[in-house]
């Protein structure tokens, strides 16, 4: 698998799908990009990771550029996990989500 460090995903073309760059072999303590989630899935998921043991990452996507606009905003965080978690980390987001995802 290869890594992209900009966009923090794996791939197994030459080329990150993403952003097009050429990626490097990933390694296992890399951040990996796992999903993105509404505030409240992203609470439960946070939850379910932390009885699991597995170290991840949370991140906002109401940062910079991220203009707030009229009404209600939605929040929602985007999941990182190490490399060598990452399967793990798709299996469990795979069980929480099968049947609740839009
Ligand atoms: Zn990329």
């Amino acid at each position: 698998m290869l890594y992209c460090k900009k966009c923090r995903r794996v791939f197994e073309s030459d080329t990150c799908p993403t952003c097009g760059r050429s990626g490097r072999q990933s390694a296992s303590d890399d951040i990996c990009f796992l999903v993105e989630k509404e505030a409240v899935w992203a609470g439960m998921l946070t939850d379910v990771l932390q009885q699991e043991g597995l170290p991840f990452l949370k991140e906002s996507t109401l940062g910079a550029g991220v203009t707030a606009r009229a009404g209600f905003m939605m929040e929602s965080y985007r999941f990182y996990v190490r490399c060598e978690d990452l399967s793990r980390a798709q299996e469990i987001v795979k069980e929480l989500f099968a049947s609740k995802d839009s």
